[in-house]
């Protein structure tokens, strides 16, 4: 999940990003409310956390100008200001949830969950592949009752694979969907994420290949009959 972090304190911003890396959250940062307005605007973010009071645009102004523009994705205020009138003011605004300053990393990790739960429920926290699970609101994958450890990177990949599986995908779609940069074609980065990937949810005595190469294409993720094994190259 891709998380837009918009706050102007640096030391708040990287304790926020770090953390949620590590519960392999995607993270971006914007430092004023400027910017963070501007790549809202331009990208999809499965959430964003807005500070209240930022250089360039208030947190509030910005709220309501991504209303305004039709954007709905959930927003979680963070703010030191914690009177009655900010809040209501923040959720009038169209804020789905208000965190005072100081917060636990807890606390905002458990708000942000919440907000994604309670906002998506078309969107199902679990994502399935033949026995291979993934919960894309903890981020653990599952294969054969046992936990997989996945890095944020690998943990993107393997949720943009499942969103879409039985899809072929080709390399520049996965690219600009998992890492938002067009790398040079001839890069092999998304080959060597796929074999880790590969090493991590594959690696149990007769389990079923789930990611297919398709030659010369890309990959695609398949609950896969036995039959189509000749399909596989890779
Ligand atoms: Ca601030």
């Amino acid at each position: 999940m891709k998380i837009l972090v918009i706050e102007d304190e640096r030391k708040v911003a990287n304790f926020i990003k770090s953390g949620l890396e590590e519960e392999r959250y995607s993270v971006e940062v914007a430092n004023d409310g400027i910017t963070g307005l501007e790549v809202a605007m331009n990208n999809q973010y499965d959430a964003i956390l807005l500070d209240v009071m930022l250089p360039g645009k208030d947190g509030f102004t910005v709220l309501s100008e991504l209303r305004a523009a039709g954007i709905s994705t959930p927003i979680l205020m963070l703010t030191a200001r914690g009177t009655t009138e900010d809040r209501v003011q923040g959720l009038d605004l169209g804020a789905d949830d208000y965190l005072p300053k100081p917060f636990s990393f807890q606390e905002l990790a458990a708000r942000l969950r919440s907000i994604l739960r309670r906002l998506s429920p078309e969107k199902t926290t679990k994502l399935q592949c033949d026995d291979l699970v993934l919960d894309t609101v903890s981020h653990f994958a599952f294969r054969f009752g046992k936990e997989i450890e996945l890095t944020t990177k690998e943990y993107a990949l393997l949720e943009y694979l499942m969103r879409n599986k039985n899809k072929i995908l080709s390399r520049s779609t996965i690219t600009q969907h998992v890492w938002k940069h067009n790398f040079d074609p001839e890069s092999n980065i998304i080959d060597v994420y796929i074999k880790r990937l590969r090493t991590k949810i594959e690696n149990e005595d007769g389990s079923k290949p789930l990611i297919q190469s398709i030659r010369g294409v890309g990959y695609r993720m398949r609950d896969m009959p036995a039959d189509d094994l000749i399909e596989v190259t890779g």
